[in-house]
């Protein structure tokens, strides 16, 4: 009944969902106390119906995560295009399309096979993502948050001006932030209630 494992695809419409689940992966594995639990709330989050990760799986995928990170943290389109090539040589397979055994629809898969180690398929799946983000719009798939104190990743699935922050949250503070700024600067008269929109 519930056959949801493995079915997000990594092509079309779902190219989102793959992104979503990446920065989720992403951002949680970079929290320092984040165990296998934390990481299978997540995965199971993004439709994964049995997420069993064991601290091998759990070491792998912070191992694909920092690679993840590297291919975001280029500055320009060229650089992040080399760092994905070369995670994709690292991690992707042949194209393979899987229904599952007839259990979702055909999508293509770029790990070595269904019951692939979950870094594999996290680490592949995120390549081919990006790869084909990047190759739509002509510039990095995504970066880290412009936001001050805010280290999160994001993964620019739109098609307007750039993103440059995780989070709503976060740029709406970069924006208040930015506009206490600017009269403050010639004003010289700084409050202390300015500064406390950061702390949150
Ligand atoms: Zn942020």
């Amino acid at each position: 009944m519930d056959t949801t494992h493995r079915w997000h695809a990594v092509s079309g419409q779902s190219v989102r969902s793959v992104a979503e689940r990446t920065a989720d992966l992403l951002n949680t594995l970079a929290q320092e106390d984040a165990g296998p639990a934390q990481i299978e709330e997540v995965l199971r989050a993004h439709g994964e119906s049995e997420p069993h990760l064991s601290r091998t799986d759990l070491r792998c995928l912070h191992r694909a995560a920092a690679q993840l990170r590297h291919v975001l943290r280029a500055s320009t389109t060229e650089q992040a295009a080399e760092r994905l090539n070369h995670l994709l040589t690292a991690t992707a397979h042949p194209p393979r399309l899987t229904d599952h055994g007839g259990t979702t629809h055909w999508h293509l898969h770029l790990d070595s096979h269904d019951d692939a180690p979950w870094a594999e398929w996290a680490a592949s799946s995120a390549g081919m993502c990006l790869a084909l983000l990047l190759s739509d719009r002509q510039r990095p798939p995504g970066g880290v948050c412009a936001a001050h104190g805010c280290a999160r990743i994001f993964i620019d699935t739109g098609s307007g001006s750039p993103r440059r922050h995780c989070s709503r949250r976060c740029a709406t503070r970069a924006r208040v932030a930015a506009h206490r700024a600017a009269p403050q600067n010639s004003a010289s008269t700084a409050t202390a209630s300015t500064s406390t929109s950061w702390s949150s």
